[in-house]
């Protein structure tokens, strides 16, 4: 019979598509799932936006010139192609400025936020965007005070967002590589340009404008990451994180502390300056390991005796040990010294020892252990 069989046909094409229904639906359902589950997998990194020349931009791709701190986190991550491979990144603008204009309540609210997002399970790592001027001091007070072993990266860049040959997605995208890999957790606060993973304490900035500025003059990088990947050299051999022992909790300012450049036959009276204008701790970049005239090296002892304020020999040469009691007895003086602590960071470690009320005598194994 013609009729039962074209019902019979027809059956067999309608189960027929069907099928390939089910098939179909059965494979976007995997496929989803697939794709949801690698979603899951992703790490939870936060982006913490603070400007700089990562977020600058200039009227012409060509020109030096240009304005720091004018993109928003929003574009600068849309700018990276392949950053949600890596992991699940959203962005906070925490400021937007050059880092010439970093301040310690800056630091204060970074920090803060920094240990309220490690606190929660949802975050394994952040990444700090920040100009390259002051990086390495953000990078060190955070060490110093972030309690937690996962990763914090910051990072940066030499060229605006919309300089030719721009650095900044790479070193972004690197970053966003470095906070979300397990094998950073430990490592302490990372500074990471150029391919390089430096330790926030021994890295500086020595160039003011090659992309390869960032170096750690005595110690050596930590590790490098090259398109994402990457490999760790060494370990950081001083205190951070949940080894350290400064505190932010609480903490609105930190105590006035100034750096005094020392040179040839400088003003005598420059100690005194600074003591009536409220320095609590002064650092002097001093000539050499840590040397200055003797008519400062006589004010120190006296800005010791007569105001209980702290000096700490540093140096002005781009690296190097400053080691006590060198051409001298620093307990003569009263006066520290910094060990391989550059001016900047020495007055950091100073301003936080200050504000726990450290007394000279444990100033000096400060200098040495952090
Ligand atoms: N002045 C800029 C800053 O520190 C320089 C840079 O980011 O490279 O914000």
């Amino acid at each position: 019979m013609i009729f039962p069989k074209a019902i019979e046909n027809t059956n067999s094409f309608i189960m027929k598509l069907f099928n390939i229904k089910i098939k179909a639906f059965l494979i976007v359902v995997v496929i989803t799932a697939i794709g949801f589950a690698q979603d899951i997998d992703l790490p939870n990194v936060k982006i913490l936006a603070t400007g700089g020349t990562i977020a600058g931009s200039a009227a012409s791709a060509t020109s030096g010139s240009y304005e720091a701190g004018q993109i928003g986190i929003q574009t600068m991550i849309n700018a990276v192609p392949g950053i949600k491979k890596l992991a699940d990144v959203s962005g906070e603008q925490v400021a937007n400025v050059g880092s010439q204009d970093m301040t310690v309540e800056i630091w204060l609210k970074l920090a803060n936020r920094i240990n309220e997002l490690l606190a929660s399970d949802d975050v394994d790592g952040i990444v700090v965007t920040h100009g390259t001027d002051t990086q390495e001091e953000t990078a060190y007070f955070l060490s110093l005070v972030v309690k937690s072993d996962k990763p914090v990266v910051t990072t940066g860049s030499m060229r605006s967002s919309t300089s030719i040959s721009a650095e900044g997605p790479l070193n972004l995208y690197n970053a966003v590589a470095i906070a979300s890999n397990p094998e950073a957790k430990g490592k302490g606060v990372m500074v990471s340009l150029n391919d390089q993973i430096h330790a926030a304490r021994d890295v500086s900035k020595m160039n003011t404008t090659n992309v390869n500025s960032f170096q750690s003059p005595i110690k050596g990088m930590l590790g490098g990451v090259f398109y994402g990947r990457l490999g760790f050299f060494r370990e950081p051999n001083t205190k951070f994180g949940n080894t350290s022992k400064f505190s932010i909790t609480g903490v609105k300012k930190l105590p006035r502390v100034d750096i005094i450049y020392a040179y040839a036959d400088m003003a005598p009276d420059l100690i005194d300056m600074h003591v009536k204008a409220g320095a609590k701790g002064i650092v002097i970049a001093g000539v050499g390991n840590g040397n200055m005239t003797d008519a400062i090296l006589n004010a120190a002892k006296k800005a010791y005796e007569d105001h209980g304020v702290i000096v700490v020999r540093s140096t002005r040469a781009a690296t190097g040990w400053v080691l006590r009691d060198n051409e001298f007895k620093d307990k003569d003086y009263h006066t520290v010294a910094s060990g391989d602590l550059n001016p900047a960071k020495a007055r950091i470690l100073l301003m936080l020892a200050l504000s726990m009320g450290e007394k000279l005598n444990d100033m000096q194994e400060l200098f040495y252990t952090y």
